[in-house]
This record gives structure tokens, C-alpha cells and sequence, in this order.
């Protein structure tokens, strides 16, 4: 069969990159090496992960907080099993939801991996070890990640597990170890902690969540303690090891006392690494980057004309939504139109409670830029829709250009902060200042009365409500 465009891999990156090349006329097609769509998001990331912590938020409430709103819940318990077959009911049906779409779009699917032959021809060979070869005069490669790998720790994928087999436990663990205090960390961890594991995170750098602004990494960090996860910080893992069913951890802090852990699993959460194994790249001879990841321009095209890569696969932000809008970007980019995205108004969520979420520069990097700003902080305990709540952690903290009050970063940590995020993004987008937030009418009471109460804060230091 020939295509105008093939797709290989159908994460979030290229099934929406399918979809809009559909949209504007071209014959596509997407193939995908397991045998359900979606990619790592839907069926071992985003999706899965929302859904436990979901679910063991409501539990942890439940637990916890229900009491101080006068509800008393006698007997509380909860069926982990059950919890895990809603999940899996949840990633099912968005699976569902986009071999629906494909079908409405009128891309034809083919499952098997995908190698390249020629540069305009790949073979995709199933399960059963059955070969087609489909032909496409562009093909975009869109094959994801993988976790990162210690070179001194062996995943037997049991008891030192990566987050994809974190998301399938039979057991709650006694004691969860996890390695790397980064996102999969804070969340993962934050679900075990909820259902009553003892959860230690290990960590190389001396803060956690390090791609946030630092202080919200902090309130985080505060935040996760006083729920009772226990963070080693300054601390690098020296190696695991399994012996029956106890993994022990050993690790070194920055003093050099070494530290030994000893738990029922661990998680090894230290990052993701471009995966491109079995794409046969060698054939076409399409280029790398330093750190293995396919090499793009700025209209994402490798070194090989009519070979194109998005997503986790190339540089930036590992992250399902960048992924996507480089796959309409790419699409459009194929149509002849001239798209445009901000990778600086990418945002970034951590789906803890409460969640953190951050648009735009952070202070260190302003500060490492040599950039003139301001910063106004509101905290959510001044609010009242957040005492109505009970949420009282967090702040939103807006940076703003010194000279021009343009918004520079938004970094919020606190209740709904994943959905908060977007005031954020809209007034980046249309380069709002601080002032222009301020006297906009924010509903009473809400959150996002913190949002205006910090741009106040930034721009002439007068708050309404503190
Ligand atoms: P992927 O989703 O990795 O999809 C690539 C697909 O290509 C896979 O299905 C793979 O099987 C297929 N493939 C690979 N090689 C071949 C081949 N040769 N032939 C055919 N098919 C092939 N991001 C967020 O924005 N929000 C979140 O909340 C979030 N939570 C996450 C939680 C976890 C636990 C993890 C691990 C990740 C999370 N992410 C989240 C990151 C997000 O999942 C990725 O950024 C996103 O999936 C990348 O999309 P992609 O399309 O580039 O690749
Ligand atoms: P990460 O890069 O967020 O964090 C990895 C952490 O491990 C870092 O803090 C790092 O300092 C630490 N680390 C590295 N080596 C170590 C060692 N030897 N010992 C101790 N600590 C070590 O990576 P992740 O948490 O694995 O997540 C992978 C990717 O998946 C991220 O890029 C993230 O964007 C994406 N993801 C996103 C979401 C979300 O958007 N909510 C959720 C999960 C995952």
C-alpha cells in the first residue's frame, strides 16, 4: 500500500499527528508495535497513573480529611485489586477512544514493528513474525521513550521495578523504595504512601522535582513530609539487590556515610531514554543527537529528507501535550502552512496533592539569564474558597519583567494547580503584564483568586485579601 504519510508508533505524538495530517487530506497510516493504540501515555503513563492517584486520593480523604467536614466513615477499607481493574477499565476505553478515531479518520492501523527498508518504504512485521511492507512519500517517527536504565541495578521487573510495573502491583508495598525524587517519583509514591506503604524516595540532587521553580519544589517537598514520605536527599544509589522477597538499596550521601534500605520493592524512576530499538534507522541512515535522541530541525525533519520525528523520541520536554502539539505542528508543517509553537508556554504538572504546575521561566533561570524581575507570591491559606475546602497549602508565584511587567513565569503548587496553570499559558501566549491579570474580574470564590492576588502582589505589591 502506498501512503502519503506513515506514522510509526501511536503514542500521543503520532496518533494526533495521524489524525491532523487526515484532517487536511492526506491518506495516512499508523503502526504500532503492541497490540493496543496510545502509546506509553494511555496504557503505562498518564492515563494509568492519574487513575491510581485518583482513586487513592479518594481514599486518603476518605482516611484522613473527611472527618474535619463532620463525615465519619466506619470501617473505611479499600479493594486494591479493584482499584487496579479500574484502571485498566480506564486505559481500555481510551485505547477504545482512539481505535475509534482512527477509524473515523480513515487512517489504517497495521500492529507489528516498524524498521525501515528504504527511506520511503517500512516493514512491519507482527507478533505471528508476519511481514508488510507499506510505502510512504513522508514518514514521521514517533516512538516514544523507555526508562532509564542504572548501569548498576538489574530491573528484574518484580521487586526492583520500573514505573510501568508500578502501575500493575498485586500488593500494596510495606516499604516502597524509590530511586530518583523526580515526577514518576513524587507521584508514584504519592499513590503508594495514600494506601499505607512506608515510601522512601532517594535522591542525587539536593531538592526534588528539579525541573520546577525551586520553591515550589520545596513547599512540595514540605507538603509530601507532612503526608509522610521520606526523602533521602543529596544521596546517590550505589546499587539494589533482591533476596527472596527484600530489596535492599545501598547509597552514599554527600558527607560519603553510606546508607543502607532495606523494603519489600523498588522503583527505579531516574528519568526516560528515546527508544528507536528495531526501527532499523542504520538503513536510511538517519542522524542522532549526543544523547541518542533522533536529531530534528526546526521543522522537525532528520537529517533524511521526508523523515521526520516528534515527541519523547526528540528533544524537549518529555511530555504527552508537547508531543501532541508537535504532531499538529508537523502535520500542518506537511499541508504547506506555517504553524508555530512556544516550547517556553509548554506546561508542567505534578498530579500530587496538592498538584504543582509551571509555565515559563523559573527563578533560577531568570536569575542564571541575568534577567531584571519581580515576583509576587500569594499563598492559598489567605483564601476563602480555600479554607471552605480545607486546602490550605501552596501559593501561586508570579515573575514579571522588571522594566515591562510582562508575565515571565507562572509557578503554582496548590489545589486544581494542573488546571490553574492555563490563566498562566493564555496570558504568556498573548504577553500579558502582571497588571493586565490583576484587574481582570476572577470569580468569588475560587482559586484562581490567588492567580489575580499574585499578579497584584507582582505588579505593585498591593494585595486585596493579605
Ligand atoms: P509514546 O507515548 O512513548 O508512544 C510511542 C509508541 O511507539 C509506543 O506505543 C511504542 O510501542 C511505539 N513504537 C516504538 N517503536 C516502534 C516501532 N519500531 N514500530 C511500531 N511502534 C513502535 N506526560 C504528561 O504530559 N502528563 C502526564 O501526566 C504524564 N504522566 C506520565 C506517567 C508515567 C508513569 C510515564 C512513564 C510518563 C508520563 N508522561 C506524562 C509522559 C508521556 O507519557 C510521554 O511524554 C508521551 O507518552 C510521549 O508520547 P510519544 O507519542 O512521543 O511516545
Ligand atoms: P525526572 O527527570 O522527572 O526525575 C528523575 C530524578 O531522578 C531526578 O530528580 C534526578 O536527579 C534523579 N536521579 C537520577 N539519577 C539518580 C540516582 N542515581 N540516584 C538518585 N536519584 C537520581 O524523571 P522521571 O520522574 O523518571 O520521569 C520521566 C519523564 O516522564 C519525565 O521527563 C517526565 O516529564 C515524564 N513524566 C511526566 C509526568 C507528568 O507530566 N505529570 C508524570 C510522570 C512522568
Amino acid at each position: 500500500m502506498k501512503y502519503n504519510v506513515v506514522v510509526i508508533g501511536s503514542g500521543p505524538g503520532g496518533y494526533i499527528a495521524a489524525i491532523r495530517c487526515a484532517q487536511l487530506g492526506m491518506k495516512v497510516a499508523i503502526i504500532e508495535k503492541y497490540d493496543v493504540l496510545g502509546g506509553t501515555c494511555t496504557n503505562v503513563g498518564c492515563i494509568p497513573s492519574k487513575a491510581l492517584l485518583d482513586s487513592s486520593e479518594h481514599y486518603h480523604n476518605a482516611e484522613k480529611a473527611f472527618e474535619e467536614h463532620g463525615i465519619t466513615t466506619k470501617g473505611l477499607s479499600f479493594d486494591f485489586k479493584k482499584m487496579v481493574d479500574r484502571k485498566n477499565g480506564v486505559v481500555k476505553a481510551n485505547n477504545d477512544g482512539i481505535a475509534f478515531l482512527m477509524k473515523k479518520n480513515k487512517i489504517d492501523t497495521y500492529f507489528g514493528t516498524g524498521s525501515f527498508v528504504t527511506k520511503n518504504k517500512v516493514a512491519v512485521t507482527n507478533s505471528k513474525g508476519e511481514k508488510t511492507e507499506i510505502e510512504g512519500e513522508k514518514i514521521i517517527i514517533a516512538t516514544g521513550s523507555k526508562p532509564t536504565q542504572l548501569p548498576f541495578i538489574k530491573v528484574d521487573k518484580k521487586r526492583i521495578i520500573t514505573s510501568t510495573e508500578a502501575l500493575t502491583l498485586s500488593e500494596v508495598p510495606k516499604h516502597l523504595i524509590i530511586i530518583g525524587g523526580g515526577i514518576i517519583g513524587v507521584e508514584l509514591g504519592s499513590v503508594y504512601k495514600r494506601l499505607g506503604s512506608k515510601v522512601t524516595v532517594v535522591e542525587f540532587l539536593d531538592k526534588i522535582v528539579p525541573s520546577m521553580d525551586d520553591e515550589v519544589g520545596k513547599e512540595l517537598l514540605r507538603v509530601l513530609r507532612k503526608q509522610g514520605m521520606e526523602f533521602m536527599l543529596s544521596t546517590k544509589v550505589t546499587g539494589a539487590s533482591v533476596k527472596g522477597k527484600e530489596v535492599t538499596v545501598t547509597a552514599e550521601n554527600k558527607t560519603g556515610e553510606k546508607v543502607e534500605l532495606k523494603g519489600d520493592y523498588c522503583l527505579v524512576a531516574v528519568g526516560r531514554v528515546p527508544f528507536t530499538e528495531g526501527l532499523n534507522l542504520e538503513a536510511v541512515g538517519v542522524a542522532k543527537d549526543e544523547r541518542g535522541r533522533i536529531a530534528v530541525n526546526d521543522n522537525l525533519e532528520t537529517n533524511v529528507p521526508g523523515i521526520y520525528a516528534l515527541g519523547d523520541v526528540v528533544r524537549g520536554a518529555m511530555l504527552a501535550h508537547k508531543a501532541e502539539e508537535e504532531g499538529v505542528y508537523l502535520a500542518e508543517i506537511l499541508a504547506g502552512q506555517k504553524p508555530h509553537i512556544h516550547y517556553n508556554l509548554i506546561p508542567g504538572v505534578a498530579y500530587t496533592w496538592p498538584e504543582a504546575a509551571s509555565v515559563g521561566a523559573t527563578e533560577q533561570e531568570l536569575k542564571q539569564k541575568g534577567v531584571a524581575y519581580k515576583s509576587g507570591k500569594f499563598p492559598f491559606r489567605a483564601l476563602g474558597r480555600a479554607r471552605a475546602s480545607g486546602d490550605l497549602d501552596g501559593f501561586v508565584k508570579i515573575l514579571a519583567s522588571k522594566e515591562t511587567d510582562e508575565i515571565l513565569g507562572v509557578h503554582i503548587i496548590g489545589a486544581r494547580a494542573a488546571d490553574l496553570i492555563i490563566e498562566g499559558v493564555v496570558a504568556m501566549e498573548y504577553r500579558a503584564s502582571a497588571e493586565d491579570i490583576a484587574r481582570m474580574s476572577h470569580p468569588h470564590p475560587t482559586y484562581t483568586e490567588a492567580f489575580k492576588e499574585a499578579c497584584l502582589m507582582a505588579t505593585e505589591s498591593r494585595p486585596l485579601n493579605m
